[in-house]
Parts: structure tokens; C-alpha cells; sequence
């Protein structure tokens, strides 16, 4: 398997909106997004294959989560 040498943690890692961390979104079983910090990703990982027990949700580390959780207007 070929992935792009672009990235550092993740080939579909981003930049949080909020801080200028590196995160991955992925999806929880209830079909919801979930920002989790790129370092604890897999380049392999998929979007639906979110484990908590290895993934580190960013809205728990990231200092302008009060952004994510205020409902957009
Ligand atoms: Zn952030």
C-alpha cells in the first residue's frame, strides 16, 4: 500500500481550527464527528475505526474547545 509522504501522523490529518494542532476526524458509532489528536492515529487508521482506548479525543486537549462545543449560529 502506497501512502502519501506529506503527512506527519495521518494521511488525512488536519489543522484544528481552534489551536494549530494536528488532528484527524473520525466518525463514532452514533455517526458523529470527532476531532482526535493526529499523534495518537495510525496512518493506517480508518474513519470509522475510532478506538478510545488509543485515540485521544482533541476536544479534551485542545484550549479553544469552548469553540467546538458552542452550537454554530
Ligand atoms: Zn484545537
Amino acid at each position: 500500500m502506497n501512502l502519501p509522504t506529506s503527512y506527519r501522523h495521518h494521511p488525512f490529518e488536519t489543522k484544528c481550527s481552534g489551536c494549530d494542532a494536528l488532528i484527524v476526524w473520525f466518525r463514532t458509532e452514533t455517526g458523529k464527528r470527532m476531532p482526535v489528536n493526529a499523534e495518537t492515529t495510525k496512518p493506517t487508521d480508518a474513519a470509522h475505526q475510532l478506538d478510545l482506548s488509543r485515540h485521544v479525543s482533541h476536544f479534551s486537549t485542545c484550549p479553544a474547545a469552548d469553540q467546538f462545543r458552542r452550537a454554530r449560529k
